[in-house]
């Protein structure tokens, strides 16, 4: 549309009048023209936007920056049995089932609050019926000119998962519970041949054998262990002493017992402090240096040392397993400690399951674990526990 022309050129006549009058008008249909148009391309886009989130099927619940539910779809209201009209304007509070962590809650505020996303398999919610289900929530916070204005939350309903994996763990539990009777009974009887066979003297091939046999036997005996350590982990079944105990003690143990079986690699435990008590179980802190020091000597070339440390920091007892093996990436520096996880290429021996156990028995006691490396060079694994 053309602007008015300059003030000498416009006609003096009494059209004059009717002359601006006819351009105010054209200018305010254009005007009209365009608005709708552009109201008509957001109306479809909208619709779009409408028709992709009310055809999920995972259900979608929008709110407002203030929190109250603007939008839901409708396999969310299938899912709570709620619908729009009851949510309309309220908090998505009215699902709270009072059994989600409170710290998830903590967790999800502060990253909303930095208008980061948030991501978690914690939830549990109560829907319309009362009955409670088990969800993996993810919540967006979406900006404009760099203000949060809407948080948007995916759910999915992971009950029947969560009900699959809790049967998968009660069986591995059972079954690994079912083989530790055999298993002591085989122990004994290859122990009762090799004392026979040493006896007699002469069949030295036999004794190689049967040691092979026991330490195979050993082997499997670690693993069912391991697994159904895991699974009471994975099911919080699992119940530890809190006894007063010096640290040192169950690290000599362990350590002692390391020697007898180990003689390719020299294990020293290096000089310690006095009166390093802390609230632990005592077998659980040995079982944690058996795991790191057979680690170490797994990962480690023969005749290379494997060194205890034990030091006190500030309130903490820390602990240090430190072998010059072949070391870990620093960006696996983490992983290690995930259950099943095994740095490839290392044609391990194991399971997985062994730094996963640590970090878990760690937990327990309230402590810290975590590890250095230097890849060819070695690695150092530490733990820490609160002082008394
Ligand atoms: P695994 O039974 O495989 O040893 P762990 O949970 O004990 O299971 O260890 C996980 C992985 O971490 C191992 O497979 C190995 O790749 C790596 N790892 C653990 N300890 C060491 C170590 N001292 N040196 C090098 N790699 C290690």
């Amino acid at each position: 549309m053309g602007s008015l022309p300059p003030a000498s050129q416009i006609p003096r006549t009494k059209t004059f009048v009717k002359y601006v009058k006819e351009k105010i008008r054209n200018r305010a249909k254009n005007a009209l023209e365009q608005m709708n148009l552009e109201l008509k391309n957001l109306e479809e886009e909208n619709s779009i936007l409408r028709l992709i989130l009310s055809s999920s099927s995972d259900p979608i619940l929008i709110t407002s920056k203030t929190g109250h539910i603007i939008y839901v779809n409708p396999s969310w209201e299938k899912l709570t049995g709620y619908t729009f009209e009851e949510v309309h304007n309220k908090y998505p509070s009215i699902l709270k089932s009072g059994k989600t962590p409170k710290s998830t809650y903590r967790r999800l505020w502060h990253s909303l609050s930095q208008g980061k996303p948030f991501s978690s398999e914690e939830f549990i919610n109560k829907k319309k019926n009362g009955v409670f289900y088990k969800l993996h929530s993810s919540f967006f916070p979406i900006s404009k000119n760099g203000k949060i204005q809407y948080y948007v939350q995916l759910q999915y309903d992971i009950t029947e998962r969560k009900k699959h994996d809790e049967l998968r763990q009660e069986f591995l539990a059972s079954a690994s519970h079912e083989l530790k009777t055999p298993l002591t009974v085989l122990k004994l009887i290859v122990q009762g041949h090799i004392a026979r066979a040493k006896k007699q003297e002469k069949d030295v091939i036999k004794v190689t054998e049967l040691h092979r046999i026991d330490q195979e036997l050993d082997r499997l005996t670690q693993l069912v262990n391991d697994i159904l350590d895991s699974s009471r982990f994975e099911t919080g079944k699992i119940s530890l002493r809190r006894d007063d105990i010096d640290i040192t003690w169950p690290i000599m143990q362990a350590v002692k017992k390391m020697k007898i079986f180990t003689n390719e690699h020299s294990i020293k435990l290096g000089k310690f402090p006095n009166n390093l008590h802390v609230i632990a179980d005592s077998e659980r802190i040995e079982q944690i240096i058996l795991n790191l020091v057979s680690n170490a000597v797994k990962y480690s070339p023969p005749k290379t040392p494997i060194n205890i440390e034990i030091t006190k920091q500030n309130n903490y007892a820390v602990v240090a397993v430190k072998d010059q093996g072949m070391g870990i990436p620093k960006n696996k520096l983490k992983i290690i400690f995930d259950k099943y996880y095994q740095v490839k290429d290392y044609n391990p021996q194991g399971f997985g399951l062994g730094l996963y156990i640590v970090r878990e028995i760690i937990k327990q006691h309230r402590g810290k674990v975590w590890a250095n490396s230097i890849l060819g060079k070695g690695s150092t694994f530490y733990f820490s526990l609160p002082l008394i």
